[in-house]
Parts: C-alpha cells; sequence; structure tokens
C-alpha cells in the first residue's frame, strides 16, 4: 500500500532560486493529503500531474504566508473547476477568518462545502480518524501558533504488525515540547533552515538550524529525516544536508517533484526506501 511523500516546495519565507514555498502531497494508498499551501502551490500541482480535485484534506501548520498563500487560489480553482466533494481544511482558527473575509469581498459562493477544523495550539490532538489512517496535530514553537502533523498508518489488529508513520515539523525552534508526538517515526520532515553558524539568527526567529533537526530526528528515534524551509541565502541546500549528517546519517533534502516512500523498518526488511 501506498505511502509517500511528495514534496512540492522547499523555500522559506522569501522566493530564492527558483524554490517554492513548503507544501507538500502524503499519498496514502492514492489519498491525497495536502500539507501546507504556499503560494503558487497549484502551479506545482498542475506542474507535477496532480490533479486537486484528488485532495479532500489539506493540513496548514501557520499562519505565515509562505505556508498558506496558495490556499485561497487552489480553494477558488476548486471552485471554478465544480468540486462538488467536501474540502476538509485544518489550521489556526483564523484561517477560516481570512478566508471568509477572501471569500466575502470576491463574492464567491463556495460550490462545495468547505469543512473547517481548528487545530490547537496548545495541546496534541487526533483531527483525522479514517479506516487506515489517523492524523495528529501536535504543537510546536514558532513566532506565532504552529503545529505539525504526524500521520499514523493504523492496521486491523488481526493483520501485519507494521505501521508506517509520517511527521510535519515546520515552522519551529528546536525543543523538547514535540518529542513525544514524534517518537520512532519512519520519515520526519523537520525544518532545517539555517546552518548551525546561523544559530543565533535561528533562535531569534523561532527556526531551527540543520544541526538541531538532525539531533531532534536522533533523539525521537525517528528512522529517516527529511530536510526543508532552506533560507533564501543558501543557493546550495547540500551543506545543510552534509552538516545534518555529521549528526544523523539518514538525513536527507527534501527537492520539489521528488517523492519519499515512508517505509517500515520491518516491512521489507530495510530501513527506509526512496522512491
Ligand atoms: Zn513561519
Amino acid at each position: 500500500m501506498k505511502f509517500e511523500v511528495l514534496i512540492l516546495g522547499t523555500g522559506s519565507a522569501t522566493p530564492a532560486y527558483g524554490r517554492h514555498p513548503s507544501a507538500q502531497i502524503v499519498n496514502f494508498n492514492e489519498e491525497l493529503f495536502l500539507v501546507d499551501c504556499g503560494e503558487g502551490t497549484q502551479m506545482q500541482l498542475s506542474r507535477f500531474g496532480i490533479r486537486s480535485g484528488r485532495i479532500n484534506h489539506v493540513f496548514i501548520s501557520h499562519l505565515h504566508g509562505d505556508h498558506y498563500f496558495g490556499l485561497p487560489g487552489l480553494l477558488s480553482s476548486m471552485h471554478l473547476n465544480g468540486r462538488k466533494n467536501d474540502l476538509h481544511v485544518y489550521g489556526h482558527p483564523g484561517l477560516k477568518e481570512v478566508l471568509d473575509l477572501q471569500f466575502k469581498y470576491s463574492e464567491t459562493q463556495l460550490k462545495y462545502n468547505l469543512v473547517f477544523r481548528p487545530t490547537s495550539p496548545d495541546n496534541p490532538e487526533t483531527i483525522l480518524q479514517m479506516p487506515r489512517m489517523r492524523v495528529l496535530s501536535f504543537p510546536l514553537h514558532h513566532r506565532v501558533p504552529c503545529t505539525g502533523f504526524r500521520f499514523d498508518e493504523t492496521l486491523r489488529a488481526s493483520k501485519h504488525p507494521a505501521t508506517r508513520s509520517y511527521a510535519y515539523c515546520s515552522d519551529t525552534r528546536a525543543f523538547s515540547g514535540y518529542m513525544d508526538a514524534i517518537r520512532n517515526v519512519d520519515l520526519l520532515y523537520h525544518e532545517s533552515t539555517f546552518l548551525h553558524e546561523m544559530v543565533g539568527r535561528a533562535a531569534e526567529t523561532l527556526h531551527s538550524t540543520a544541526l538541531e533537526a538532525a539531533q531532534v530526528a536522533d533523539r525521537a528515534g525517528a528512522k529517516k529525516l527529511l530536510l526543508g524551509h532552506y533560507s533564501a541565502r543558501y543557493k546550495d541546500p547540500e551543506p545543510l544536508l552534509r552538516e545534518a549528517r555529521t549528526v544523523f546519517r539518514e538525513s536527507e533534502l527534501a527537492v520539489e517533484g521528488k517523492a519519499f516512500g515512508v517505509m517500515d523498518v520491518f516491512f521489507n526488511g530495510q530501513l527506509t526506501v526512496d522512491n
């Protein structure tokens, strides 16, 4: 059963070197979950051949523009394309207000039902339970309320004992508060905005360095780490990868258009496998 993460954007606050802002598709058994929706995400979807009509759940980590400015455009296109299915959107309560205002002044009456589920900036909570998948939101530590998301495969008790999990942490200062929520994930995406020589700037802006992301992965017992949210100061993100690997060997760079499989350690005898 497919469980993979397709990267749509790897940049941070401002556009740089052709990188798009944060967005990714979690594909679980062909059910598509959109995680963050930076500006231009619908262009990235079309670039990588993903019909937006296949997305039924959208998770927004926080209300900095590089994580959601693409959402009004995507929601409008779904409307114009005649979408009928409910769309479930998860995010800070303020997101509903922002979207309502946008639709109010564009005099848009969505043709589909937008089901908004606020996330809690204070407590971890299960926000979605499907027959084979459970999604948890959990607080991160950023300049504005921000939540991470954890996707857990859930199998019927009598079946194969292995289940796979993926956690998404962006944006955040590395700290111990979310360690329980990401414990033992097979794949951890963790922002790595800066090299550790910029740790002062990371602390100021409540972001993380590549070294800190690697320490988090190590302490949490993650099997594999995916770095992203690269600062505009880095044309080439390779030094971020080299830095992370000094602490956590199983680190990889998120690359736009690349899909990363979420593989359980017991699933096929391998730690993790890239597609
Ligand atoms: Zn942010």
